[in-house]
């Protein structure tokens, strides 16, 4: 089953938090929430949501700091910002924030949610062809889909056929935390699988131990605690 798309809302009124969990809920999304800044940042960083709806005035660490290190991150989550003012709009666009898209309060629902599916389906129509680049240049790893065939510093690296499959998944979704479960369906085929997902973890102990320098403190592949494994992208 395809996973819900996931919306992370940064809000500190309350109520709007309120309306837009309800509108977004009734649409098919699941939702997070932070109150303030430096827990939306958090969010947007350890649960990668589809899209983060981003006020600009928050206690903590105000939305465009939130906006501005989220991409120092590399993520490129897509970000609607609510302003409150229109004449904020001038600001946003002003400092490139790699905002998406902005929309001013008091907005109406409906086009709310029109952003919200537009923006979410830019960006996955925007990841197709990448996902489907022959060459992945990862920095001293490089992923040559045609020959299955992937080097660090130029060495060439031994890897079975799931293992290059393992790491061609994660690389092409860097940044996105994948369970075991998912990763069990997206590599391995098995769909629906509801059995050991352990094989997973074999398989990534194996291809750390020929991609990482140090395969006890990787770099590439990370595991997220109690959620599953993402792919760091070197910057
Ligand atoms: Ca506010």
């Amino acid at each position: 089953m395809e996973r819900k798309q996931r919306v992370l809302i940064v809000e500190d009124e309350k109520n709007i938090v309120d309306i837009l969990r309800f509108n977004l809920h009734k649409e098919g999304y699941d939702t997070l929430e932070a109150f303030d800044g430096i827990t939306g940042l958090r969010l947007a960083l350890e649960e990668s949501p589809d899209l983060i709806l981003l006020d600009l005035m928050l206690p903590g660490m105000n939305g465009f700091e939130v906006c501005r290190l989220l991409r120092d991150k590399g993520r490129n989550t897509p970000v609607l910002i609510i302003t409150a003012r229109e004449e904020e709009k001038d600001k946003i666009l002003g400092l490139d924030l790699g905002a998406d898209d902005y929309i001013t309060k008091p907005f109406s629902i409906r086009e709310l949610m029109a952003r919200v599916k537009a923006n979410i389906r830019r960006v996955a129509m925007e990841r197709r062809p990448d996902q489907e680049a022959e060459v992945l240049d990862l920095g001293r790893l490089i992923i040559r889909r045609e020959e299955a065939l992937v080097t660090k510093d130029g060495e060439r690296l031994d890897l079975t056929q799931r293992e290059f499959e393992l790491l061609t998944y994660l690389a092409s979704h860097a940044g996105r935390v994948f369970s075991r479960q998912e990763l069990m369906e997206r590599v391995w085929n098995y769909a629906g699988y509801v059995g050991d997902v352990r094989a997973v973890d074999v398989a990534v102990r194996r291809l750390r131990e020929k991609l990482e320098d140090d395969p006890a403190q990787p770099k590439y592949i990370i595991t997220r605690r109690g959620a599953g494994y993402y792919f760091q992208k070197e910057f």
